[in-house]
């Protein structure tokens, strides 16, 4: 029974949580063989984007802090992070004030990842070439892996840059364009404070999933909406 497992990609990730106080999903490995991708908004210590591809049963992930770009002039700093599990891609939500990583967590793009080559190579290499089919990202990129400096200190810098194609644009920041959620319609702001929604498209309204209590209908209803400068900061 007490077999000694291979190294578990997960230690990492249980070890920097408190399942009893996050409510991110717990360090279940999955089934490999699925080519999903998701980028996660996340509003912790400094805004950054978490870009993670599914290999291997476990979601390889980057620290973006500037977001992905589609400007192939752009060399985006990617600090690679901690494998995490697959079930994290469908998350969003708030990381509890105090926690690893807490504030509000956005699935900000997700859909599927195409290898260009063997992706077990390019991950050892440093190199690592892929095709995006994401809602609002799409095309080719590369993740280059930096030379490790003494300042690093260990920490694994990656280049995430956009390859020349018909979906390449530049000054094209999808990171600043859409600052909603493509899993709820979201913004940061809505995901803080635990609302839903506010849909203004009936395309939209069908994909709506959450239901809006009806205490905040009722004050949404009653007067014009204006942003409450209050609100901000405030935790849910
Ligand atoms: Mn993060």
């Amino acid at each position: 029974m007490a077999r000694i497992e291979a190294k578990d990609p997960l230690a990492e990730y249980k070890a920097r949580r408190d399942f009893a106080k996050t409510p991110e999903p717990g360090p279940k490995r999955g089934k490999s063989k699925g080519n999903s991708f998701v980028i996660q908004k996340h509003a912790a210590t400094r805004t950054h984007f978490d870009f993670r591809l599914e290999h291997d049963g476990v979601l390889k992930s980057w620290a973006v802090t500037k977001g992905p770009s589609l400007d192939p002039s752009q060399k985006r700093l990617a600090v690679m992070t901690e494998d995490h599990p697959l079930e994290y891609g469908g998350f969003e939500g708030v990381i509890p004030k105090g926690e690893y990583g807490g504030g509000p967590v956005m699935i900000w793009d997700a859909g599927t990842w195409e290898p260009i080559g063997d992706p077990d190579e390019g991950l050892a290499k440093g190199d690592l070439k892929f095709r995006l089919h994401g809602k609002r990202l799409n095309g080719e990129y590369v993740l280059v892996r930096m030379k490790p400096r003494k300042e690093d200190r260990g920490r694994q810098n990656w280049l995430l840059i956009k390859k020349r194609d018909e979906y390449a644009g530049d000054g094209n920041e999808p990171t600043q364009e859409f600052d909603t959620s493509v899993k709820t319609g979201r913004t940061m702001d809505q995901i803080l404070h635990g609302e839903s929604a506010v849909w203004t498209s009936n395309r939209a309204q069908k994909k709506s999933r959450t239901v809006r209590k009806p205490a905040a209908q009722k004050a949404r209803a009653a007067k014009p909406r204006v942003a409450s400068p209050v609100r901000k900061g405030r935790r849910s």
